[in-house]
């Protein structure tokens, strides 16, 4: 429901989490849906990395942001994963080569149920909770979420997370 994304029942369990292993695993699961969009994907493992974050928030963190990647590109675009580490950070993106979001609307794509051009979004389904989610989970984590878009050309979403040896 609308009124759980502020208000989380279950605490995040931190744990270590093998951030490669979830992206693969999440481009298997999607990948029927990415074929049947006629999509592709690539994965870019710069970096051997370990997060300490709780998983089922950041499983649905990229799952959100997968989605979104698909919903938003046009048949033949490229979906790009990548994954590094600046410091005592692990960085996650996801690229698309979609519609891309204008520049007036890139600071209220977070907010819940802001949907660029409402008549355009409807027709792909969904509440415009997916990001507002993604926010909530990945600063109750100790991360932060940015975007990046080039309307016409596409938009990267980049999360990061505290690493597993971060209090070393
Ligand atoms: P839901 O995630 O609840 O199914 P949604 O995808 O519309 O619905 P959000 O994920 O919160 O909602 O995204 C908010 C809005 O931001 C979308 O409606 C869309 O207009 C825009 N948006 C999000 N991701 C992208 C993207 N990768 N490319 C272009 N626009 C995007
Ligand atoms: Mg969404």
């Amino acid at each position: 429901a609308a009124s759980d994304v502020n208000k989380r029942q279950v605490p995040f369990r931190p744990a270590e989490l093998d951030l490669a292993a979830m992206l693969k695993a999440h481009l298997v699961d999607l990948a029927p849906r990415v074929k049947e969009a006629e999509l592709q994907t690539r994965l870019e493992i710069r970096a051997e990395v370990i997060a300490l974050a709780d998983r089922e928030a950041t499983d649905r963190v990229i799952m959100n942001l997968i989605d979104n990647a698909i919903k938003y590109s046009n048949p033949g675009g490229m979906i790009e994963l990548a994954l590094w580490r600046e410091g005592r950070r692990a960085f996650v993106e996801v690229r698309d080569q979609g519609i891309g979001i204008p520049e007036p609307d890139q600071t209220r794509i977070f907010e819940r149920f802001y949907r660029v051009d409402l008549a355009r979004s409807r027709s792909l389904g969904g509440t415009g909770l997916g990001l507002a989610i993604v926010r909530h989970l990945v600063q109750g984590m100790g991360g932060e979420v940015h975007v990046r878009s080039e309307p016409g050309r596409g938009a990267a979403f980049r999360f990061s997370l505290p690493m597993a040896d971060s209090a070393n």
